[in-house]
């Protein structure tokens, strides 16, 4: 929360508050105070005019007091004499309007009735007997006779109106007299009510507001004549009623009292009453509270108006004072944000010439020496870094230096007693040992103490004496220097053969020299040995050339044993063979007469052995020819067309005969090639003819691709097909797969052999194949248009009959 709401809140809203309270309590203490002083006032008031109202009543009483003492004090009277009495006794008292003497009927004189009245007349006093005026005044409705006659004591009546006689509202005192104790009559005096309050000297008093009643609850006094003599119950006007109960008690008591009225509009009413005990009687005074009132709560009203506008001034003179003060603190609050944010160059101005004007400069004053400070404070941060930064790397570098010395330091201690080089560190001025190690020791079988601290002359392990100074002498001078080989003794007598190697350390002036001493003993055995082993083996080469070159000769010599064989049998087997299927066709087909069916059935197995038989010899003097080398190929320029034709044209009976279709799907153009026919077509003819074989139903289709320099055959049929995992065997010499056409198709299992070795060592080509069992195999064969030289004729033939020897064969030939 901002400061000014704060002030306002916590210091003018409490200060108002504060005096609000005050002034609220004041004016409750006030206004007790005057209402009680008000009502105090009130009941004295009642009780004075009451007293007034009591003195007039007992004057009047008293007048009638003594006329009663006056005739019961005198026996006998005349007339004229008791008028005078009465008059001279009401004369002077303009209250009481007449008076009286009633006597009992024969009291007076023996006559019936006799009470002799005196009143006041317009013009003067007036005397009559009341008796003679035919009043009966001893019948019991009349109180002020009826009641004393029958009590014997005094009584002051109620209100009456004395019609005929005055016409006016009175009350009658009636005193009762005794002559020779017995109840002789009454005297009386009538008082004229509607005078009393100007008679009682009460003129000035509120009268709307003052009454007087009497026990029984008749007006005695009101301001409205017609109310005299009335009951103030049947008053509802003024006395409503909810008041009437209250008003009854307070009547009743008849002690001074004061109390309050509510009346039903809400309005309150403090009420006085007090005794007027001379006649009984009750003064009432009563006054509107609000209106006793209504100075002390105009005067609260004015104090509260006043405190309202005095707030609302003080809240406008103190939000102008506190914007004045607050906005200027605001802005320097601001101020320094910035500056404690980093912008030292906030501006600070200045403005009035109170403390905030000079707070103002003093924070102009102290944002400049931030600013000079930071600006110090930032160079010689800047410096102390640069410094810090310096040291660090100082140090650093030393950490770093002391660690490599200590690190190079126990490297060289593990490295130098732990090496299995022999090593020893010599003072170069006297050729001390300083040093020796493990492997120096355990060369020259001497103890750590034998060697160290001794002089290298001293030390004798110089087998030639005559090599020491020179080896000593290089090694002082070269550096780093590498003797030549020389010979220690060991301790033990044992020979070995060293080459001393040192490095020259001058380490605070002094040279040292680390030598090492590499121990070539072991080597120079193994040379020797190895140059001993080298011209042995070089003996044993030229044994083995020997009887390699002998082996090979007689290599050479079965070979050719073996080319006559396969000639021979060429020869031999296929003259014989031929002139078993010539016959036995012959005798087949009954030219040379007729055969019985069992020889016939004979004939034929041998004409079909004897093809069987000459179609293996054919593969297998071919497959020998193409191992050995020695086929002989014709390459010549022909027509693959007429080549495919005559291939088509060969397998097609085959294949009628099992109704299967040969179709050729041909090449976009037929090349021309220039390869062996005979070879190519014998290939084709294979794989047709096994197509045809392994096939039962469908057909063969056999594409032909020109490939640029290549053709390709792809001969796909609908056979049996072949599991995956026979398609390894197939290629091979005299492999035959398993299946239910095995017997029926025939054949020797050197086919695919035969084919393959011809498309690649013969042709330049090859062949691959692909098969789903029960769907059929795609045979592709693929070759050079042109048939390359290298193929066949050219081969080695010792070079394929023994290929692991052929490196040291060829190392050997001349
Ligand atoms: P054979 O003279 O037995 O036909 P081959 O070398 O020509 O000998 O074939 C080897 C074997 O390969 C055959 O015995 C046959 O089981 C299988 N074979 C060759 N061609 C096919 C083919 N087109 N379909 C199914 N099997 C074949």
């Amino acid at each position: 929360m901002h400061i000014k709401p704060k002030i306002v809140l916590f210091v003018l809203l409490p200060i108002f508050l504060f005096f609000g309270l005050i002034t609220l309590f004041d004016y409750q203490a006030t206004r007790a105070r005057i209402t009680t002083q008000v009502k105090v006032n009130l009941q004295d008031q009642a009780q004075l005019y009451a007293n007034q109202v009591d003195t007039l009543v007992r004057e009047a009483s008293s007048i009638a007091l003594t006329t009663a003492n006056f005739v019961s004090s005198h026996q006998s009277f005349q007339e004229s004499m008791l008028y005078e009495v009465i008059g001279q006794n009401i004369q002077n008292n303009p209250l009481i309007y007449g008076a009286t003497i009633a006597f009992e009927p024969g009291e007076f004189a023996g006559r019936a009735l006799f009470s002799p009245y005196v009143y006041h007349a317009a013009n003067g006093l007036k005397q009559l007997d009341l008796g003679t005026a035919s009043y009966d005044y001893t019948k019991p409705q009349w109180h002020w006779y009826a009641i004393p006659r029958q009590t014997g004591r005094a009584l002051w009546s109620e209100p009456y109106f004395d019609e005929g006689g005055g016409n006016i509202e009175m009350v009658t005192f009636s005193m009762p007299f005794f002559r020779s104790g017995h109840f002789a009559g009454v005297t009386t005096v009538d008082l004229d009510i509607s005078h009393l309050l100007g008679i009682a000297g009460l003129d000035k008093l509120d009268r709307q507001n003052t009454f007087i009643v009497t026990q029984s609850g008749h007006f005695v006094f009101h301001h409205d004549k017609r109310w005299l003599g009335k009951r103030w119950q049947d008053n509802q006007n003024e006395f409503p009623p909810s008041q009437a109960n209250k008003l009854s008690q307070v009547l009743q008591g008849r002690a001074a009292q004061i109390f309050e009225l509510s009346e039903p509009n809400g309005k309150s009413l403090w009420v006085a009453s007090a005794p007027v005990t001379g006649a009984n009687w009750n003064l009432i005074v009563r006054i509107d509270a609000q209106e006793a009132l209504a100075e002390i709560n105009e005067q609260a009203t004015r104090s509260a108006k006043l405190i309202v506008i005095a707030l609302v001034l003080a809240l406008l003179v103190s939000w102008f004072l506190l914007t004045r003060i607050v906005n200027p603190i605001g802005r320097l609050a601001e101020i320094a944000r910035q500056i404690a944010e980093g912008k030292p160059d906030a501006d600070v101005i200045a403005e009035s010439k109170d403390e905030v004007g000079e707070l103002s400069k003093s924070f102009a004053l102290m944002a400049e020496k931030l600013k000079a400070r930071e600006a110090a404070l930032i160079q010689s941060n800047t410096a102390l870094k640069t410094q810090i930064q310096e040291r660090t790397e100082e140090l650093e570098k030393r950490i770093r230096t002391e660690q490599i010395l200590r690190y190079s330091e126990e490297k060289f201690a593990v490295a130098f007693n732990s090496n299995p080089t022999a090593f020893c560190i010599i003072r170069r001025e006297d050729g001390l040992l300083l040093e020796v190690n493990k492997a120096f020791e355990d060369l020259l079988e001497y103890r750590h103490d034998d060697l160290v601290r001794k002089t290298i002359a001293e030390i004798d392990f110089w087998v030639d004496l005559s090599t020491r100074p020179e080896i000593v002498d290089f090694l002082l001078e070269e550096n780093p220097a590498r003797s030549g080989e020389t010979r220690w003794r060991t301790r033990s007598g044992k020979i070995r053969t060293v080459i001393p190697s040192a490095e020259l350390v001058t380490l605070d002036g002094v040279s040292f020299l680390l030598t090492s001493i590499v121990d070539i003993t072991e080597r120079k055995q193994t040379e020797y040995e190895l140059n001993h082993y080298r011209r042995h083996l070089e003996d044993l080469v030229a044994t083995r050339t020997a009887e390699l070159e002998i082996a090979n000769q007689r290599l050479k010599e079965i070979d050719q044993l073996k080319s006559m064989f396969i000639a021979s049998m060429s020869h031999e087997l296929r003259t014989p063979l031929n002139a078993i299927i010539g016959f036995s066709g012959m005798l087949y087909q009954g030219l040379s007469g007729d055969l019985t069916d069992e020889q016939k059935h004979d004939v034929e197995r041998i004409y079909r052995a004897g093809n069987h038989l000459l179609e293996l010899i054919t593969d297998v003097i071919d497959i020998s020819k193409i191992e050995a080398g020695r086929v002989d190929t014709f390459p010549r320029e022909f027509s693959l067309k007429e080549l495919v034709d005559e291939a088509v044209a060969t397998i097609q009976p085959l294949a009628d005969a099992k109704s299967l279709t040969v179709t050729v799907t041909p090449p976009a153009a037929w090349p021309r090639v220039v390869t062996d026919r005979k070879r190519v077509l014998q290939c084709l003819l294979n794989v047709l003819g096994n197509a045809v074989k392994y096939s039962e139903h469908g057909g063969i289709v056999l594409s032909v691709h020109d490939r640029n320099d290549d053709f390709e055959f792809s001969v796909r049929d609908t056979g049996i097909g072949i599991a995956p995992e026979d398609l390894h065997k197939l290629f091979e010499a005299f492999e035959r797969l398993d299946s239910h056409l095995r017997i029926k198709a025939g054949g020797t299992g050197l086919g695919l052999y035969l084919t393959r070795k011809i498309i690649t060592d013969i042709l330049g080509g090859e062949i691959t194949v692909e098969s789903r069992p029960g769907v059929g195999s795609t045979f592709t064969m693929h070759m050079p248009k042109v048939m390359h030289a290298t193929s066949g004729a050219t081969h080695d033939k010792v070079a394929t009959l023994l290929p692991q020897k052929q490196g040291l064969t060829r190392s050997t030939e001349p």
